[in-house]
């Protein structure tokens, strides 16, 4: 068995990552070389951000990641909404602002198995296609379930049953051309010199949806791991981390762990590296990594793209002093400290730049110079989802470009 012992210094820091569906990549060097394209631009101030807002656009049907319940909802392919579970499953409607079961039955008080929108103890959601795909934990056991919108019908794809010695569970992870990845996390627990011990395993699953043929993806060994951030049928583009080479720095995560972005192929786990930390690669925590087929990466002051389908890196834009990224509906995000770390009085400014012209536009930002005022952390198709007065709210994505908080609703999953 190839175990995957996670450092327990990196424990929260691997599961942001996992949970949040990190993701990284690099160029083929021998096939792609890197385009500098004409739409690469420097900011300066950006745009400042007109009374206009920029276009918008639905979420990728493609790529699409799940959520863990308790923090996020995942939008539906389908409609201009998101669905949610507690133990069944729910749409709000984005229109209407209102929240219904996805159950029509007379009389049903959506409280057990009898509902046509029940899922049971839902630790994760995924909406693809015309279904949802949930992780569901309890005493007995974890399994992954696919349930049809349309009919409500219910199968399970995949269980591991508890074990005295072991406990499993799992995370419906991303869905991508017709594959389901599952992250199935295994606690075993042991016995040494009087105490006890947990070490912690994650394997990756990789399911065929039409077949049901599955795969563990076994691309990293010992304190080594990784995180797939976006996928096709042929690769994988994935954020590998593992021991640093030599004498380390510090003891954070980042200081003792190497990052690359890799491209794995899927029919001979063979990989080639997209950006490594040589490259000035430098990850983001923020889960919006990928969107459809692109995987938005930072290089030193550059922000880059990696076109999964064309196989190709480009550099969409620079800026200096770049503390996080982001890619949400089809434009880079990012956020740029102002004058360097240290100094006094220091201030930050947010951007977006639409990925095809690379174009900064700076965003008001409620007037605040200090953190992000509306913190969005995922999208629907006309909506994004985020953290506003410390709590989670829901906006039209018309008034999010426009600056105007107070159009925003509370809740959001
Ligand atoms: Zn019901």
């Amino acid at each position: 068995m190839n175990r995957e012992r996670i450092l327990p210094l990196a424990l929260g820091l691997i599961l942001l990552l996992g949970l949040c569906a990190g993701c990284v990549q690099e160029v083929p060097p021998e096939t792609t070389p890197p385009s500098r394209g004409p739409e690469a631009t420097t900011t300066g101030e950006g745009i400042p951000q007109g009374d206009t807002p920029p276009q918008s656009y639905p979420v990728p049907q493609e790529n699409r990641r799940g959520a863990d319940v308790l923090l996020a909802g995942v939008a539906s392919p389908r409609a201009d909404g998101y669905y949610s579970a507690s133990q069944a499953l729910k749409f709000y409607d984005a229109k209407s602002g209102k929240a219904v079961f996805l159950c029509s039955q007379p009389g049903c008080t959506h409280s057990d198995s009898t509902c046509r929108a029940w899922l049971g103890p839902v630790g994760s959601l995924l909406a693809y296609g015309d279904e949802v795909f949930a992780s569901v934990t309890d005493d007995r056991g974890t399994s992954v379930v696919r349930k049809s919108i349309a009919t409500g019908e219910t199968t399970v794809l995949d269980s591991w049953e508890q074990q005295e010695e072991r406990t499993y569970s799992s995370f419906v992870h991303r869905c991508s051309y017709g594959r389901l990845l599952v992250i199935l996390t295994i606690s075993f627990h042991y016995w040494e010199d009087g105490a006890i011990y947990q070490e912690t395993v994650r394997e990756n699953w990789l399911y065929d949806l039409e077949t049901g043929e599955k795969r563990k993806l076994d691309w990293a060994s010992g304190d080594a791991g990784f995180t797939v951030c976006a996928m096709n049928r042929e690769y994988a583009v994935v954020e590998y981390y593992g021991p640093q080479k030599g004498e380390t720095q510090g003891n954070s995560w980042e200081q003792v762990m190497d990052l690359e972005l890799r491209q794995y192929s899927l029919s001979d786990d063979s990989y080639t590296v997209i950006s490594s930390e040589e490259d000035g690669y430098a990850f983001t925590a923020h889960p919006g990594k990928a969107y459809g087929d692109l995987v938005v990466f930072q290089e030193r002051d550059a922000l880059c793209l990696y076109d999964l389908k064309k196989q190709e890196k480009r550099e969409t834009l620079t800026a200096e002093n770049i503390i996080n990224y982001w890619i949400l509906d089809n434009k880079v995000f990012f956020i740029r400290e102002d004058s360097p770390q240290g100094t006094p009085g220091r201030t930050i400014s947010i951007y977006y730049a639409d990925i095809e012209t690379g174009q900064p536009v700076r965003l008001e930002n409620g007037g605040n110079r200090e953190v992000m005022e509306f913190g969005i952390h995922w999208e629907g198709d006309s909506f994004f989802v985020g953290n506003w007065k410390g709590g989670s709210y829901i906006i039209s994505k018309r008034d999010f470009y426009l600056d105007n908080y107070e159009a925003a609703r509370p809740g959001g999953y």
